[in-house]
């Protein structure tokens, strides 16, 4: 009896421990008593256990300067995150014209980024080719050894079917339809890969690094060439049953207005995209007018261009109200090539939302614009290892598995 009493303890503490891995696993750097928090273990447990990992050199502790001292003074806080040794995530993301490689360590510490130009064909295997040559530079410049990577992350400007994980119809990466991207990229590195769209992989980033850290309902708006969201509920992503869930460019605006790609008449991506607001302003700015474009002449004041800008932040904010209503989020970070317009755009949204919402739910959310800009799809390539402890499993838990 004292044997097998002294096992099952002995495997209630390795349950524990691994608990007490994958919450940090998830949190980056945090306190011990958020650790306690969030596994729901006591604060003697939780500091017990981190403890042993300290010892072991498996976890690193810091003092946290950037804390205001309390009331009564006395010294910052100590935060504890995984060790270097413990392991390290790669982001990639495909752009239309260049490829960025990240590269993390389990403390969510961003150790080397970096990005390469694409040929214009958008060949699949041309360009996995030099996004795995980038992976290789990007590991050695962060110093990182391979055998420690647990997995990579990869961003993809278009649809990915959820059944096949093959790479859908896409005007942005034309030789890549019918390519199953993730099994294609985990065939060169030889690591385990997972594939997302870039609206999901700018949620996860902006709810590790950005303007949703600490938020556990948010929403993610990717406003670009298209029109996309992200869904953070209850601190995961939210994909749906098929994995298209977040499709907020297809919300019905006006049941007369233009038809739209998915046969729809008025969705919102026909009315406000950067397609959208591009192609309105090309009879008076020429055909040769870009997005960036737009967006510089924008911020320069242009009228007509800040009147189409503002005219798709009232369009977008009527959707992004309809969304409130039904998900109660309390913030919504804007991102996106067109988000760099900046007030133009965010003013009459917010108004548009505040207006249309009840004011419940409108009270609650803050609309604010997502400060990663352009690096928000790379770092939620990252974000698809750290936030996954249970695919890309640690070095330390099987470690942990091999003692229970
Ligand atoms: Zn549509």
């Amino acid at each position: 009896m004292g044997q097998e009493g002294s096992g099952s303890l002995e495997s209630l503490r390795e349950r524990n421990r691994r608990r007490v891995l994958s919450a940090l696993r998830v949190a980056g750097i945090t306190s011990r008593a958020e650790l306690a928090r969030r596994t729901g273990l006591s604060r003697t447990t939780v500091s017990s256990l981190i403890g042993d990992l300290v010892r072991e050199g498996l976890v690193a502790e810091r003092v946290d300067h950037s804390s205001v001292p309390g009331a009564q003074g006395g010294r910052p806080p100590v935060l504890v995150s995984l060790d270097r040794r413990a392991g390290a995530a790669v982001g990639v993301d495909f752009g239309k014209t260049h490829v960025t490689v990240a590269i993390a360590d389990l403390g969510h510490t961003v150790l080397a980024e970096m990005r390469r130009e694409l040929p214009g064909d958008h060949r699949a295997d041309a360009d996995l080719e030099i996004a795995s040559q980038l992976v290789d530079t990007a590991l050695e410049e962060a110093g990182v050894d391979r055998s420690l990577v647990l997995g990579v992350g990869m961003g993809l400007p278009g649809p990915i079917h959820a059944d096949t994980g093959t790479v859908g119809s896409t005007s942005i990466l034309p030789g890549w339809v019918g390519v199953t991207a993730a099994r294609a990229m985990s065939d060169r590195l030889g690591l385990p890969v997972r594939v997302d769209n870039d609206a999901n992989l700018g949620a996860l980033a902006e709810h590790v690094w950005g303007a949703g850290a600490g938020v556990d309902d948010m929403i993610y708006l990717k406003l670009a060439t298209g029109i996309g969201a992200g869904l953070v509920l209850n601190g995961r992503l939210y994909l749906g049953v098929g994995g298209t869930a977040g499709e907020i460019g297809h919300t019905i605006i006006d049941e007369h207005g233009p038809v739209c790609r998915c046969a729809n008449r008025g969705c919102l991506e026909t009315l406000a995209s950067g397609a959208a607001t591009v192609e309105l302003l090309r009879p008076t700015l020429g055909d040769d007018l870009t997005l960036n474009q737009l967006v510089e002449l924008t911020l320069e004041g242009h009228p007509a261009c800040c009147r189409v800008v503002a005219d798709a932040g009232r369009h977008i904010g009527r959707a992004v109200a309809n969304l409130v209503n039904l998900l109660n989020p309390s913030r919504v970070v804007v991102g996106g090539e067109l988000a760099a317009c900046g007030a133009v755009l965010l003013d009459p949204l917010r108004q548009e939302c505040k207006r249309h919402a009840i004011s419940s739910a409108g009270d609650d959310v803050e609309i604010a614009h997502g400060p990663l800009g352009d690096r928000a799809q790379v770092l939620g390539a990252l974000a698809l290892v750290l936030q996954d402890a249970e695919t890309f499993a640690t070095p330390v838990d099987h470690l942990a598995e091999a003692q229970a």
